[in-house]
């Protein structure tokens, strides 16, 4: 079975239970929910469903299904390993307060053994784990006798919460879960131990494939209060290692998601090692991914972590002696791996390349600097900030030498470093009104309409980049990856003036931090906010808004003050942001 008939096979399978197939949200968080104000990517499926998880009603109903594009930068040491990626696909179901249990743990395993709709897998080398029980929570006896229905109970392990208890925080659901491992050793392990399974985990003999999560009690202050009145699932089972274990394959790197790749690079590398082979392949793959959502290498936030990986990847290119290619050349092979899935990197390969392009032309200008600097034994953050070495990248080449780094000290600078570059970004940001006169409020809230309308005609994709008021045009630039076109320039415009037209009031409420954010009000990623936020929204209430965003205003009292608005240019400023100048008729 090919990863593409895995793909769709996971999804057939759950809509045929009743799921609803939700899209992948893309890499990049959305700036609105608040919550995932912390993470700069999607890690796992769950993620763009939290506010679901936590009581908002979804529209697509109570069981949900997705293959969710997925970035973990925290594996990425881990990644010449068999079974980490920093980029990789999540495929999950969840319930909202429908099935729990019983149909959870029935759904996955006949996903997994099922010959006609699921994967065919061997049952006699699955193991799974269930919650052993502590002082917070009882063992999960239910999900044991639940298993022992398919699996015999030597296989089942009880746990402690280190591995099975999944929590958001101090407040609100957590609970009990349940994994699912897979045998890939030739022979098969058969019965273990305890003992015997978690050693055979540790040597990656046994695979974990798939997490459900049951989301059953109700934590407040850190503690928890009893048992929730909706119960949820969340799965989450890794495309890639699913792939692997069904395609009888070694690592993930050997399947169809990555081969591709890896053949490329060995037949191009004069020096070729796994480890390198394995880095190479899968930070060009997320830079792929990244580059295509419109992040662009810088040394914050996203960017630094888009440069991280592609620097590594230039490094490890030299290491193994790869002359002949361009690193960017095996953006050509991502495209390829991905063109029936991810169109869209098919689609801009072209500006993926040359960004790559201009990045290492750009880093190659510092690195024999920064070899003699390295060689001098200069501060590691001063080889980030003058030579453009991320830490990976002197952290491995010190190891070398026998050296180590304090990447402590180095979090610390970087921290302070970008806090500074932030404040740069907010104050320009609110620069961008630089009047308060009566045509600049209104380009202002006229600014608010289309980024909400830029959002449903394009996609959520959508966010602010920048914003700048003149008293006869407003200038916005917004990440997105293609030219607009006409159609969707008429729609946007036809959009905003609709809501000129509906003659909305324009009002501003001021709440705690924590509950403007559970608005799902647009702000400013990274931004720093004080304790209590001002929220401007366009619509009579704060629910039924047609937008919101966190704002100091000031703004217009009504839509009608507006006259006809209108697109006067759309352009690119920088790969994956577009500019777009408008006027008030
Ligand atoms: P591990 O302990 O192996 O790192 P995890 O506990 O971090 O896994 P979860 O957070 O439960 O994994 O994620 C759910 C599923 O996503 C896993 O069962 C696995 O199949 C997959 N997965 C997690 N991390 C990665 C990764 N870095 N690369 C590929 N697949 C992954
Ligand atoms: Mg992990």
């Amino acid at each position: 079975m090919t990863s593409n008939q895995i793909r769709r096979r996971f999804l057939d399978f759950f809509k045929d239970k009743n799921h609803a197939v939700l899209n992948s949200a893309p890499l990049v968080t959305s700036d609105t929910k608040g919550l995932t104000n912390s993470t700069l990517f999607n890690t796992a499926g769950v993620q763009p469903l939290i506010p679901y998880l936590l009581g908002e009603t979804h529209p697509e109903g109570k069981r949900l299904a997705s293959v969710q594009k997925c970035l973990r930068t925290t594996d990425i040491e881990e990644v010449s390993d068999a079974t980490h990626a920093t980029f990789f696909e999540m495929l999950g179901n969840w319930s909202l307060g429908d099935y729990f249990k019983e149909e959870a743990i029935k759904l996955s395993f006949e996903f997994l053994t099922d010959k006609e709709v699921g994967l065919g897998l061997d049952p006699e080398r699955l193991y799974v784990t269930v919650f052993e029980g502590d002082e917070n929570a009882p063992k999960d006896d239910e999900a044991f006798s639940i298993w022992k229905k398919y699996l015999p109970a030597s296989r089942i392990y009880f746990m402690s919460a280190d591995s099975n208890w999944w929590s958001a925080g101090d407040n609100g659901p957590c609970g009990p879960d349940t994994e699912m491992f897979y045998d890939i050793t030739k022979d098969g392990l058969g019965e273990l131990s305890k003992e015997a399974y978690i050693k055979a985990d540790e040597e990656q003999k046994v695979v974990e494939i798939w997490n459900d999560v049951f989301m059953e009690y109700e934590k407040k202050d850190g503690e928890i209060k009893g048992k929730l009145s909706e119960q949820n699932v969340d799965t989450g089972s890794g495309l890639e290692r699913i792939t692997m274990v069904t395609q009888g394959k070694d690592s993930i790197f050997d399947t169809d998601l990555f081969s591709p790749l890896i053949e490329k690079i060995k037949k191009e590398a004069e020096n070729y090692n796994t480890e390198g082979g394995r880095i190479i392949a899968d930070h060009l793959k997320a830079v792929s991914f990244m580059l295509t959502e419109g992040v662009l290498p810088s040394n914050t936030d996203r960017g630094y972590i888009l440069r991280r990986l592609l620097r590594r990847a230039i490094r490890w290119s030299d290491k193994l002696k790869i002359e002949n290619i361009k690193i960017s050349d095996l953006a050509d092979i991502v495209a390829l791996i991905y063109k029936d899935t991810y169109p869209e990197i098919t689609e801009n390969l072209e500006s993926i390349k040359k960004a790559i392009d201009l990045e290492e032309i750009k880093f190659r200008k510092r690195l024999k600097a920064g070899l003699k600097e390295l060689e001098k034994g200069t501060d590691p953050f001063i080889l980030f900030t003058t030579y453009g070495f991320p830490v990976e990248l002197t952290k491995e080449l010190r190891a070398e030498n026998g050296q180590d780094i304090d990447l402590e000290d180095f979090a610390k600078k970087l921290k302070a470093h970008q806090d500074l570059s932030r404040t740069g970004a907010a104050e320009k940001f609110k620069g961008g009104l630089a009047s308060h006169d009566q045509k600049s409020i209104q380009y202002h809230t006229a600014t608010h309409l289309l980024h909400q309308a830029l959002r449903e005609v394009l996609g959520d994709h959508v966010s602010q980049k920048g914003s700048n008021i003149t008293t006869d045009r407003l200038r916005f630039d917004f990440t997105h990856s293609a030219k607009m076109t006409d159609g969707e320039k008429k729609s946007v415009e036809d959009l905003v003036n609709q809501k000129i037209k509906e003659g909305l009031p324009v009002k501003s409420i001021t709440l705690p931090k924590a509950e403007a954010e559970k608005t799902a009000a647009l702000h400013f990623f990274g931004d720093k906010y004080g304790d209590e936020v001002n929220i401007y929204y366009i619509g009579e209430s704060l629910e039924g808004a047609f937008s919101k965003e966190f704002c100091g205003g000031p703004h217009i009292k009504n839509t009608s003050e507006l006259s006809n608005f209108k697109i006067k240019k759309e352009e690119s400023v920088a790969s994956g942001t577009r500019r777009i100048k408008a006027t008030l008729e």
